[in-house]
């Protein structure tokens, strides 16, 4: 049986985190090779600062980095951010001076890698921005956080990050603003990348309008697991997630959340987690319904006043061609608009709300 632990962890302290990881290996029977090349694959949205919690914490990255160093692994670290390079990223987010320290390798995922899959969703092809082959473990090390158009971004959507820079706009269009299908594409992505293992970094976590520019919030959690489907169902529990999200949904109806065990290291309590403002919308309408409201139902794009610094990243990144700027101004085409909220996502003011 597929086992997940949950535990309190307050701390970034790398010696108590090694303590802890330690500890959960043994529960799920996870175990370094030693010399294996491992890939860690942090959540690494923008050069945020740690105190954001937009990215996995500098510091239980190099946790993990250092068990593996213990291990003599080779031991690279990568992701493909939002708007900037990863290097950028890393410098800018603090997980480069734990790449300088420890002797990390960077994988800059700027590669174009093409996997065929038969998975779940429509479609049967994706470039990936680096081949998952190359490495003989993949460390999956997502950031708790909600997210406008899913709901949360755990480890499913961690693994999104493998797709290629300018291929994730092009899935945003194709799922247009179905939220079940783009489930399935993450689901679909998830299973091409294989991480042998899930480790969710909820000790500074976000709620509201994530996955940039929600709230800060210590939850003083961490979890665990070979099968980020069950560690993603269980944690949406945790938070007081009122229903599954789409991943979840999808992955129960594709028998990829089945029987579980919860290894309880101190289930920490958390109250009154905000879930994001685009979530509560259309849950229990009929399909039908929601099909002819979904324009009115879904929330918009907005820009909040005098935040907006003309950066031009929200156009680039829309999808949809939605956003314009004639005279200078923001301009919203709500009719070509697929409310996949990337705009509010890559912000760098968060200067947009939904
Ligand atoms: S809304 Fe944000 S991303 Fe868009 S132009 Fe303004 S500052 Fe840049
Ligand atoms: S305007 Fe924003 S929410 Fe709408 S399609 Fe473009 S990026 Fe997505």
């Amino acid at each position: 049986m597929e086992k997940v632990v949950i535990g309190k962890c307050d701390t970034y302290d790398v010696k108590r985190l090694k303590e802890f990881f330690y500890k959960g290996f043994r529960e799920i029977d996870f175990n370094i090779r030693s010399h294996a090349r491992v890939l860690l694959k942090p959540n690494l949205l923008s050069g945020k600062p740690p105190e954001k919690a937009v990215n996995t914490h500098p510091l239980f990255v190099k946790a993990f980095a250092e068990i593996l160093l213990d291990h003599s692994c080779d031991v690279y670290i990568g992701d493909s951010p939002g708007y900037e390079s990863t290097e950028k990223a890393l410098n800018n987010s603090g997980i480069m001076d734990i790449v300088k320290s420890n002797g990390l390798k960077v994988s800059s995922f700027k590669h174009k890698i093409i996997k065929k899959i038969d998975g779940i969703s429509p479609y049967k092809e994706f470039v990936l921005g680096e081949d998952p082959a190359h490495y003989d473990t993949i460390i999956n090390l997502p950031k708790l956080k909600t997210h406008a158009m899913m709901g949360m971004t755990l480890g499913v959507k961690n693994t999104f990050g493998f797709i290629h820079a300018l291929e994730k706009a092009r899935w945003h269009l194709r799922a247009g603003k179905d939220r079940m299908i783009f489930a399935s594409i993450l689901i679909d992505i998830h299973n091409i990348v294989r991480p042998s293992i899930t480790v969710l970094d909820g000790i500074l976590g976000m709620d509201g309008d994530g996955p940039s520019n929600g709230r800060a919030r210590s939850l003083g959690v961490v979890a665990m697991s070979n099968n980020a489907f069950i560690l993603d169902y269980c944690v949406e529990k945790l938070v007081g997630i009122p229903s599954p999200l789409p991943v979840s949904i999808k992955a129960m109806g594709y028998d990829l959340i089945e029987d579980y065990e919860v290894v309880d290291f101190g289930i920490p309590a958390i109250d009154s987690f905000r879930i994001p403002g685009t979530m509560d919308t259309d849950w229990a309408l009929p399909k039908c319904v929601k099909g002819i409201l979904r324009n009115l139902l879904v929330k918009k794009p907005k820009l909040k006043k005098g935040m907006c610094k003309g950066c031009n990243i929200c156009m680039n990144v829309c999808p949809a061609g939605a956003i314009s700027s004639p005279e200078k101004v923001l301009l919203f085409d709500y009719t070509k608009c697929i409310r996949c909220y990337c705009c509010q996502e890559m912000c760098p003011e968060g200067a947009i709300r939904v």
